[in-house]
């Protein structure tokens, strides 16, 4: 029996117009005709167990088949099949019907983002590659007889029984079209699969590889001989981790999934989470902590999204919170609506629960950590403080859980909760305001000196010396009450955090305003402001402080947060000038003014000097004045 058949629709020929809007994307043809296969094998199966496709499946391995000659691709399952009634059903007025919904909505735009799934044209996505399909198969049911179809992309079709197939399930033959060669090839498609089909849950053949087997007879030494052997060369794990029960793995098997995600990647993750979640949405899936290296990691390790096992993508902005996509690792669900624009997925209310979830579950993971394997936490801070940081200041969800174990580390390298902290400094570190000071460095070597005095007086410094530590600080400031940070070098360490008023000065007002043009005389006025304080004799006689707030603004336009409006603002300091120094009284006293100005001159260029700030003509002036006064 032959019969054409007409699809009944008004657009003449799908074929070029599929091919022209879907080109950017047209590999994907593979994954949607895989799939097909997949589900049809799966709906065997569960007919099966159901009692309905009776007696041995058999092998039920689908296979892809290259020829190079013929110019085909082939794609093979032994699933369910169809009838001609079937096909004329499903691939020729469902499947059609949504080609041409697609067709009429998009020809006007070219949004590339849509994805073919969407409007049910996943088979015809091979018409993207294809100048000719067919398609052979014999369905399951009890006296179905074998059909054969094709088409080549015009509206018209060729349907017939036949009588040569006895093999139950279907055969997909692509002619592949003269500007689609590189399809041919047989890296490019075992490329394809790999991306594609690496989990996919029923085994996937393509071609054959040689290996060594035992042989089954021992050498003269006992050993089993080895031969040489040609078997199918399966492309995928139809059992990934993911799928399987948290109880039925152990460490090294997440370990090993993970190399099996990212072959390249030979560092072992810090820790992983295995998602796993079937109300309100399905998901499962495993996430890794990366230890992350400097260098610029390799794009293509990153979260990778599946639907039921199918590979869709792994840019998975918009899915997973910002700062989870440093992560590694798969999720899995088929609540997602893989085949539409990203700002469609942006606004989807699954979409945006899962995120929701994600970010949960990671918290919880890493409360868990915290609280039962504390050092390792604490070992695996410095690596991880990044994500955590990053989701705290951008995540109030996050903020909430994360603020239980979220750790300060002190120039020390000693570890603190929040809570410990506030516990540890608020005694000796709440200053006149009742506000608790947080010292900080960002530099343990530049700022020494200051973090040295500050822990002469008992006081803890924290270290915050990351891109995004002051980021951070502001966050954490707007957020913990009665909290302010202050970094050691922004005051003398008796202004850091100011309580009663201090000593007397021994200088009197007049006698500082007779000093004043003098000691601002020696610093560029632009830079230095000159400010008296009563620090003990033992102080330094002058000391550079560089205040808070000058200093966060600095920073602010450095980072480009939009305080552009100051320009090109210089660096500002304070020369403070310890005015019980017996120096400061030597050159108040000094009568001979050029003499008087030397020794004011020598005392902020030590400042400076023990700042960096002393460079070029002024360092070369400094030296030669002091061999002098030696
Ligand atoms: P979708 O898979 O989204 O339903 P497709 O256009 O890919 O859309 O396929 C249309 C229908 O054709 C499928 O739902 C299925 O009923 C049938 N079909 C496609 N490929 C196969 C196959 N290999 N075996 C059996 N049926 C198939």
């Amino acid at each position: 029996m032959n019969a054409t058949g007409k699809i009944n629709v008004q657009t003449e020929n799908i074929f070029p117009i599929i091919k022209k809007f879907l080109y950017s994307d047209n590999e994907i043809f593979l994954r949607e005709l895989v799939s097909n296969a997949v589900d049809a094998t799966q709906k065997l199966k569960a007919l099966n167990s159901m009692g309905e496709a009776k007696g041995e499946l058999g092998d039920l391995k689908i296979e892809i088949e290259l020829d190079k000659s013929s110019k085909t691709i082939t794609i093979k399952d032994k699933g369910i099949g169809m009838t001609k009634e079937e096909i004329e059903k499903y691939i020729t007025q469902i499947a059609f019907s949504g080609a041409e919904e697609f067709v009429n909505k998009y020809k006007d735009k070219v949004d590339k983002n849509v994805v073919i799934g969407h409007f049910g044209l996943g088979f015809y996505s091979a018409f993207m590659v294809a100048k000719k399909v067919e398609i052979f198969s014999l369905s399951y049911k009890d006296g179905a007889k074998a059909v054969r179809w094709e088409c080549d992309g015009s509206p018209e079709y060729q349907i017939e029984e036949i009588g040569n197939r006895t093999q139950r399930g279907t055969n997909i033959v692509l002619h592949i079209a003269d500007d689609c060669e590189e399809y041919l090839e047989q890296s490019k498609i075992e490329g394809l699969l790999k991306k594609y089909c690496k989990f996919l849950p029923v085994e996937i053949k393509f071609g054959t590889r040689k290996t060594w087997v035992n042989s089954g007879e021992k050498d003269d030494k006992g050993e089993e001989k080895q031969v040489e052997k040609e078997v199918d060369n399966i492309i995928n794990n139809p059992v990934p981790a993911w799928t399987k029960k948290p109880a039925e793995l152990k460490d090294e098997d997440y370990n090993n999934f993970y190399r099996e995600l990212y072959p390249m990647q030979f560092e072992e993750p810090l820790f992983h989470i295995h998602l796993n979640v079937d109300y309100p949405f399905n998901l499962t899936g495993i996430l890794y902590f990366p230890k992350l290296s400097n260098k610029l990691e390799l794009p293509k390790d990153r979260i990778q999204l599946y639907s039921n096992q199918v590979f869709v993508t792994d840019n998975v902005e918009n899915i997973v919170p910002d700062f989870l996509t440093l992560l590694r690792g798969v999720i899995d669900s088929p609540d997602i609506p893989l085949n539409v624009s990203r700002s469609y997925l942006q606004a989807d209310s699954n979409v945006k629960k899962i995120s929701s979830h994600i970010t949960k579950k990671v918290a919880d993971k890493l409360e868990d950590i915290f609280k039962n394997e504390r050092a390792d936490f604490e070992k695996k801070w410095d690596d991880i403080k990044i994500f955590v940081q990053y989701g705290m200041i951008s995540d109030e969800k996050f903020y909430e859980k994360a603020v239980k174990f979220a750790l300060f580390k002190n120039t020390d390298g000693k570890a603190y909760t929040f809570e410990e902290f506030n516990e540890q400094v608020k005694a000796l570190q709440t200053n006149k305001d009742k506000k608790v000071v947080y010292l900080y460095a960002t530099n343990v070597n530049e700022q020494h000196a200051y973090i040295d005095a500050a822990k002469s007086r008992g006081y803890e410094v924290l270290l915050m010396e990351t891109m995004l530590d002051p980021h951070y600080i502001n966050h954490l400031e707007g957020k913990l009450k009665d909290v302010t940070f202050v970094r050691v070098d922004a005051d003398t360490i008796d202004k850091l955090i100011s309580k009663e008023e201090n000593t007397i000065s021994k200088l009197s007002e007049e006698e500082q305003k007779q000093l004043q043009p003098i000691i601002e005389g020696t610093v560029s006025k632009e830079q230095f402001t000159v400010v008296f304080e009563n620090l003990s004799e033992t102080d330094a006689p002058m000391i550079i402080t560089r205040p808070e707030f000058m200093r966060r603004m600095k920073d602010m336009q450095q980072m480009g947060g939009g305080m552009s409006f100051y320009g090109n603002m210089p660096d500002m300091y304070n020369l403070v000038v310890n005015s019980n120094h017996p120096l400061i009284g030597r050159i108040l006293k000094e009568e001979n003014t050029e003499r008087k100005t030397e020794l004011a001159k020598q005392a902020s260029d030590l400042a400076l000097l023990s700042q960096g700030l002393l460079k070029g003509e002024s360092l070369t002036k400094f030296i030669k004045r002091s061999v002098e006064l030696i």
